[in-house]
This record gives structure tokens, C-alpha cells and sequence, in this order.
């Protein structure tokens, strides 16, 4: 393992969380992820921008979406691509981490992906290792491409980040992606609604300037859009909520709430979605869903990552 230098603290060369990520930052990379966006379309993403570059997907929890699209992502722009899986048992914590950072640096990647279940993971193995490390979903923490993505796909279809309300619906206090949405759309001048029980929604929230709303009707009036959560019950240590079906009757999302919001309100959710619990199924497959476009949205932000990253890092 290499000495700690002062390159490895760049926020630049990694990914790690979009808290503190400059606004001009987050468009720039966006405006990439939108060029990515039509060439994935016209079949013409160029190979070359990652030839002979290494990127390992390093997933220490389960992932469908986040893992094949940085595989397909890495794959797009010519990049060499192993997939370890690491079952959480077989994790022995602390030395073993540092074990496998040290392991992964003798290999000379250069781009590692990393999800892991406890917070911070991903910012202990960037101090430890050469490559550039992108934070692929770390515990309660953040997951910084999926609310790039998310970003991207509202800006596609709203023509901006700036100025518009976007409620965040349901198991708010187990989610990542809640919190790296806050980050950036408060960075970008947009209005954040939290909506959930108080269970799922703690007041500390407030610390991060959204608004709070215990009531979902109240809170998705007039809202530009609506970004529902899965119920995280993984990570739940004790019954926060007390039946699918009731959770589904105040919290989820159905037509009749639907049509609170704006007039074509657009409707997300990072996935895997639970339906009938946070959201009906025809409110997922209606001509308002954006959900499948966050998908294909997915694969541009991760190209665009994975090659300003590199850029980055090659530049002294
Ligand atoms: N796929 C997202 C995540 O990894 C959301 C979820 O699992 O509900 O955080």
C-alpha cells in the first residue's frame, strides 16, 4: 500500500459523496453525462476514453441497477472490468478491509466502485488505496451517481435543477439516496419536502434545509416531482412501521395523490420499487413515470464519472 499523500484526499480524484460538491461541478458533469446520454443512443460511445484502464465493482452488499451500469458504463468506454461480489459474512471487518485495499493496489486498478453497508467505507479505502475510488452506495450515507442520475433525468425533462419543489417520499431516515438528493438539489436552488412518519423522517433533517412534512397529501401538493423510497426493513432494527398495508394507505403513492402535485408532476424511484407498498403499480408505469429514463440515465452519469475521474487523476 502506498503512502498517504496529499492526492489522495482530492475530492477531485474521487467520488465519494456529493455534500460540499460545488454547483459548477455537479453541471459539468451532468453536461458530460447528457453528451454520453445521445451517443449510448446513436450506439456511438467512444471505446478509447478507458482503453487499458482497470475498474473493479467491489460489492460488499446486493446491487442489480448500480452494478451492472457501472459494468456496462466501464465496458462502453473500453475499460477492463472485474466484478467481486463479497458476501457480508465472509467480511471480517477492519483488517480484513484494509486486506483487500491492499490486495486490490498491488493489482494497479485504476478505478475502484465500492458499496458497502456501513457508512464511510468507501472514504477509508480512498485513503488507502492508488485508484480512483467512487462511493457506489455506502450504509445511510450517500450514493452520489444514483442522485446524479436523478438529477439528470429531472433536468431532461424539466430543462433545470433551479427553482423547483421535489418531494422525497417515505423510509427517509434509511436512504442514502435521500441524502445525497438533498445535497443536490439544495446545492442547485431547488426545495426539498421531506414526507414520511416520524419514524422514518427524524426532525434532524431540518439541519440540512428542507422542509418537513408529516402528512403526504399536504406535502406532495404542487409539487414538480415526486421521488418515492423503498421501505428499507434491512436496516431496520426494530418495526418502525406497523403494516405494509397501512404503510400503503398513508404513505404510498397513488393517483388520487398523484394528482395533488403539478399538472404532469414527473415520478421516480431509484429502485428496486415494492409495489402496492410506497407506490401503485399504475403510478409506476404511468406516462408520468420517469423511472425506466433513470435507468438508462444511469449508465451516461456512471460513463461520465468514470471518465472525469480518470482525467483527473492523470493530470499531476
Ligand atoms: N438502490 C438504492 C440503494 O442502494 C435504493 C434502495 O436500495 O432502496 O440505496
Amino acid at each position: 500500500m502506498t503512502s498517504s499523500s496529499s492526492h489522495k484526499h482530492d475530492t477531485t480524484r474521487h467520488l465519494l459523496g456529493l455534500e460540499g460538491m460545488p454547483p459548477d461541478r455537479i453541471t459539468s458533469l451532468l453536461d458530460l453525462a447528457e453528451n454520453y446520454a445521445q451517443l449510448n443512443r446513436s450506439c456511438a460511445a467512444p471505446r478509447d476514453v478507458l482503453r487499458g484502464r482497470t475498474l473493479i465493482n467491489l460489492f460488499f452488499e446486493d446491487s442489480t441497477r448500480t452494478r451492472t451500469s457501472f459494468e456496462l458504463a466501464g465496458k462502453r468506454l473500453g475499460a477492463d472490468i472485474v466484478n467481486m461480489s463479497v458476501s457480508q459474512s465472509s467480511v471480517n471487518k477492519g483488517e480484513t478491509l484494509l486486506d483487500t485495499a491492499a490486495t486490490l493496489n498491488a493489482m494497479r486498478t485504476d478505478l475502484l466502485v465500492v458499496r458497502h453497508s456501513q457508512s464511510g467505507t468507501p472514504t477509508l479505502l480512498a485513503r488507502k488505496v492508488d485508484a480512483s475510488v467512487i462511493n457506489a452506495g455506502d450504509g445511510l450515507h450517500e450514493h452520489p451517481t444514483q442522485a446524479l442520475l436523478d438529477g439528470l433525468t429531472i433536468r431532461r425533462h424539466l430543462g433545470t435543477l433551479e427553482s423547483l419543489t421535489v418531494a422525497i417520499c417515505g423510509d427517509i431516515a434509511h436512504s442514502r439516496v435521500a441524502r445525497s438528493n438533498i445535497h443536490l438539489l439544495t446545492t442547485m436552488g431547488s426545495t426539498v419536502r421531506l414526507i414520511g412518519p416520524p419514524t422514518l423522517v427524524p426532525k434532524t433533517f431540518k439541519q440540512l434545509g428542507v422542509n418537513i412534512y408529516h402528512h403526504m397529501d399536504e406535502g406532495v401538493k404542487g409539487v414538480d416531482v415526486i421521488m418515492m423510497l423503498r421501505l428499507q426493513r434491512e436496516r431496520m432494527s426494530t418495526g418502525l412501521v406497523p403494516s405494509a398495508r397501512e404503510y400503503f394507505r398513508f404513505w404510498g403513492l397513488d393517483r388520487k395523490r398523484l394528482n395533488l402535485a403539478r399538472k404532469n408532476a414527473l415520478v421516480m424511484h431509484p429502485g428496486p420499487m415494492n409495489r402496492g407498498i410506497e407506490i401503485e403499480s399504475s403510478v409506476a408505469d404511468s406516462d408520468q413515470s420517469v423511472i425506466q429514463q433513470q435507468v438508462e440515465m444511469g449508465v451516461a452519469v456512471r460513463m461520465a464519472v468514470l471518465d472525469v475521474l480518470t482525467r483527473n487523476k492523470d493530470t499531476p
